[in-house]
């Protein structure tokens, strides 16, 4: 058994570290992360740039490039078979709601379930990495009980979300569904040091769609969030629509 595991805050992130050595128990692991902080990257592929592959201390391959870039070279190159299983993670935050569509963290699992190969992406709430520890072995336990389950039907993509704070009284993970925030602040405005204006990306919005049966729900419950992943992004509701306006009179 061969699991490959790679992130999106970099090779030197202790969530990597905590994440891999969590996967030691199951077999074969191979890191391959980007070299610094991709976070928000999303699902891109470097294309206009050469990519170089270098080995850590650690044992940990890091590429100049993101998730996307680092999990597609494994898989389609540097590995000499295709893994079992990708991890991610584990992220510094949490990835709920809209911020799959920007997470690095996802994409990497992602790219591992495009490329056929099952997949699973672990994001801690607290930025500070408070709790690293009984995450990681809270990703040992989902990753054991989901590559000893037949019924999940291959490839699957995971996403999982795990409070600072777990509910004691019940420790076992959910499943939900994605909930949805509001509109992210306004980008912020500052100067540099040169004079000129500069711009940061504001805070994604406060969780909207949240009730039961949500992911931001569960964490705010201190449960363990597994929301299964499709990438569809056909608008079903709207095919009829569509095929309506193609047929009527311009
Ligand atoms: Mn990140």
């Amino acid at each position: 058994m061969h699991i490959l595991v790679s992130n999106d805050d970099g090779y030197l992130s202790p969530g990597l570290a905590a994440l891999a050595q969590a996967m030691q128990a199951f077999g074969k692991v191979t890191v391959v992360a980007p070299d610094r902080d991709r976070s928000g990257a999303s699902n891109s592929l470097t294309l206009d740039a050469p990519l170089t592959v270098r080995k850590a201390p650690s044992g940990y391959y890091f590429i100049n490039g993101t998730p996307t870039d680092c999990v597609h070279m494994a898989i389609t190159g540097l590995l000499d078979e295709k893994p079992a299983l990708v991890v991610s993670g584990i992220n510094n935050g949490p990835n709920m709601g809209d911020d799959t569509i920007y997470s690095g963290t996802v994409a990497a699992a992602m790219e591992g379930f495009l490329l056929g190969v099952p997949a699973i992406a672990f994001s801690l709430q607290p930025r500070s990495f408070e709790g690293l520890e009984p995450a990681a072995r809270i990703a040992g336990s989902i990753v054991e009980r989901a590559l000893n389950h037949q019924g999940l039907e291959k490839p699957y993509l995971l996403n999982v979300n795990i409070p600072g704070q777990i509910d004691e009284g019940n420790r076992d993970p959910i499943v939900t569904r994605l909930g949805k925030r509001h509109m992210a602040e306004p980008v912020i405005p500052a100067q540099n040091p040169r004079g000129e204006a500069i711009w940061w990306i504001g805070p994604a919005g406060a969780a909207k769609d949240a009730g039961p049966g949500t992911d931001f729900y569960a964490v705010a419950q201190g449960r363990v969030s597994i929301t299964p992943l499709d990438i569809d992004l056909t608008a079903h509701r709207l095919l009829n629509d569509v095929e309506q306006w193609l047929k009527s009179p311009s």
